[in-house]
């Protein structure tokens, strides 16, 4: 299946989350689920005006339509985009929070614990397949959840971190036990780094458009 979207190589080896997540939940979760939502996009977009344009841009234009197709359009193309912004949201190195991300979580949270464990609570409470995400909106951090394929992202949010809660993500390891998924994961492979970069993006967008 050729096309305009492909899947992006994972930023780690498929083993390198180990324990949290193992080799074979990655191999069906990137290897399975990513690739057949490339290859969904990739065929609903043929000869479309979407083929033309970035996965951003198709999400952010199709997030409010009631046409059947743009419908189906969004839900691969906000699944592609999750799942790109999920994988770089963990790894295997053992980050912290530091610099303008420690303060505004200072700031905003008191700590990081209760961070996490409000992180944690969103995504036990996503009732069914969704996402649990910390976001910032004009430098303020948040903890935002959301059902299937939708993401902040859609409606001009800026992602810091997320975290899939749909059963694929956790059921060869965890079996129906999301709460200890997420308690893995949010206490072991979160990429702080990723996040912190990524309020550092909103900081320069907003200076850039000061000038
Ligand atoms: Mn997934």
């Amino acid at each position: 299946m050729t096309g305009p979207f492909k899947l992006a190589p994972l930023p780690w080896d498929e083993k390198a989350l180990e324990p949290t997540i193992s080799a074979k939940t990655i191999s069906f979760h990137y290897g399975k689920h990513h690739q057949a939502y490339v290859d969904t996009l990739n065929t609903l977009v043929a000869g479309k005006k979407f083929a033309d344009m970035k996965l951003e841009k198709i999400v952010q234009a199709t997030v409010d339509s009631q046409d059947d197709l743009e419908k189906k359009i969004f839900n691969n193309a906000g699944q592609v985009w999750n799942h790109d912004f999920y994988w770089r949201s963990l790894t295997p190195a053992k980050t912290e929070p530091s610099g303008k991300l420690a303060s505004a979580i200072a700031r905003d949270f008191g700590d990081a614990s209760t961070l996490i464990a409000q992180l944690a609570e969103a995504g036990k409470t996503q009732f069914g397949s969704g996402w649990a995400w910390l976001v910032s909106k004009g430098g303020k951090l948040s903890i935002e959840k959301t059902a299937n394929a939708m993401t902040p992202m859609a409606k001009g949010v800026n992602c810091l971190l997320t975290v899939d809660v749909w059963e694929h993500a956790y059921y060869l390891d965890y079996q129906n036990a999301r709460p200890k998924y997420l308690e893995s994961v949010l206490g072991n492979i979160l990429n702080w780094d990723y996040a912190a970069d990524n309020l550092a993006k909103e900081d320069q967008a907003v200076r850039a458009a000061a000038e």
